[in-house]
């Protein structure tokens, strides 16, 4: 079934297969927003990008999220500050911001057209979450200056969210949510006007780093590149070992019902913004432009997407609004993320600083990964602070390896998700 992302998107990027050899300045492999934006700036910088795609351009994790436009990290600045420190939390934390402002930059500059909405609130789905949920939006004030976020008592939250299975939780006015499909091609076709060339339905195979460049090759064509920018997250694959470790591709699912009357859209909905509740295995929602509710939740780790996504997103929506049990679902798709060990993205040199990775967003990279093209350009020419901030955070393998991760990992999921209903 085709995503409701695919079914209205603005326009199609129709661009050939790699076929003989090619030179370039970088070479990108994978054509979603760290990919897309990457082409973006480096074109714009004068320099010859090619960009390889194995499908179609946003194919991947992009072109089908939840469309959350999300501030700081996806670790919050509690965790940020125990973790590394205020100064590096609060650095960390600025580029969040940075990267939040950046995709409504992109969205204005550029005149993409993706439905850009303000607001996503926080609703608990515990009562004894909502102290830390206060405290959470007092610290934002007084250390941090953030003045956009606010608390949301029970009976406000269940007004905004039209679900009494909510407590309390934050609203942030500062967040948005938008078309994620439309707001990548909007980047891609940016990216081409500025010179990229984009190459679609060409998996690139293997690279191979010799002395002074990278030869990069698909079925039917190479690409020798002075760089190499490895956007590929949760499609990586086994394409570069040295990253296997420290990601873990996860399955995530969205289902879209049919187009909801107003009464329906008025309880649900009536500040027309997304929610992201505070579950280990996130519920996420919000409406579309044409007034469907989009539901995101429900994760696994199989190889292969679930051929069958309804039961997997409807069990967690039918929770959360009982009323609409058995509402026709007109789309459901899903993607691939990728997680990290603390959940905090991997930007990394690898071979002589020949090859470029930033993934690992970990569900929260509609802004950051729109971002990290600009962080990995600027690091590309010559300006690399940014890039060495997010380079410097800490990155563990997970527990088993590349070859145990997964089954280790779904045993810890397993663990949090039933701590979820407890
Ligand atoms: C269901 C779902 C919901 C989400 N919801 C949100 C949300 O609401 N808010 C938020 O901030 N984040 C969300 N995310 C996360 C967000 O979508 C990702 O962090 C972001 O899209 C990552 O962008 P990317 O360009 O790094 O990776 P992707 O968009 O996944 O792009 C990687 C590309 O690399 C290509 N590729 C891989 N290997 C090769 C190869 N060998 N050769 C050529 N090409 C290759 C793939 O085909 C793919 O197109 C969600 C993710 C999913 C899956």
């Amino acid at each position: 079934m085709q995503s409701y992302y695919q079914a209205t998107r603005n326009f199609e990027i129709n661009q050939p297969s790699l076929s003989g050899d090619y030179e370039a300045d970088v070479c990108i492999i994978g054509g979603g927003y760290t990919g897309l934006s990457s082409a973006l700036y480096l074109a714009n910088e004068g320099l010859n990008v090619l960009l390889v795609e194995s499908n179609k351009i946003a194919s991947g994790a992009s072109g089908a999220n939840g469309g959350q436009v999300s501030g700081g990290m996806r670790k919050d600045q509690f965790y940020l500050e125990k973790a590394f420190g205020f100064e590096k939390a609060k650095a960390l934390w600025s580029i969040g911001e940075e990267a939040k402002y950046h995709a409504k930059d992109l969205i204005d500059k550029y005149q993409i057209q993706c439905d850009y909405k303000k607001g996503i609130a926080h609703p608990n789905h515990k009562k004894r979450y909502c102290d830390e949920s206060k405290r959470y939006v007092d610290h934002m004030i007084d250390k941090y200056d953030y003045k956009d976020m606010v608390y949301l008592d029970d009976s406000e939250m269940r007004e905004v969210t039209g679900s009494d299975t909510y407590f309390g939780g934050s609203y942030d006015e500062g967040e948005a949510h938008c078309h994620p499909l439309n707001y990548a091609l909007g980047i891609a076709r940016a990216a081409i006007s500025a010179g990229a060339k984009i190459f679609e339905n060409s998996a690139v195979l293997d690279y191979k780093v010799e002395n002074d460049f990278v030869k990069v090759q698909t079925q039917s064509g190479s690409i020798k590149a002075d760089r190499v920018i490895l956007a590929c997250n949760g499609y990586l694959g086994n394409l570069e070992k040295r990253l296997t470790s420290k990601i873990l591709p996860m399955n995530n699912y969205i289902v879209a019902t049919k187009p909801l009357d107003e009464e329906t859209v008025q309880k649900i909905n009536p500040r027309d913004i997304a929610f992201a509740d505070s579950r280990f295995v996130i519920n996420y929602f919000r409406l579309s432009a044409d007034k469907r509710l989009l539901f995101g939740g429900g994760e696994n780790y199989s190889k292969n997407l679930s051929k069958n996504i309804v039961p997997i997103v409807t069990r967690p929506l039918e929770k959360i609004y009982p009323f609409l049990k058995g509402v026709k679902i007109d789309y459901a798709w899903g993607g691939k993320l990728a997680i990290t060990m603390n959940r905090l993205p991997v930007f990394t040199m690898l071979h002589n600083e020949k090859v470029i990775a930033a993934q690992g967003y970990s569900g929260q990279g509609v802004a950051l990964a729109s971002y990290s093209g600009k962080i990995v350009s600027d690091k590309i020419i010559g300006n690399g602070d940014t890039f060495d901030i997010m380079s410097k955070i800490p990155r563990k393998s997970f527990p088993g390896g590349r070859f145990l991760r997964n089954p280790s990992m779904k045993i810890g999921m397993l663990y949090y998700s039933l701590l979820d209903r407890i």
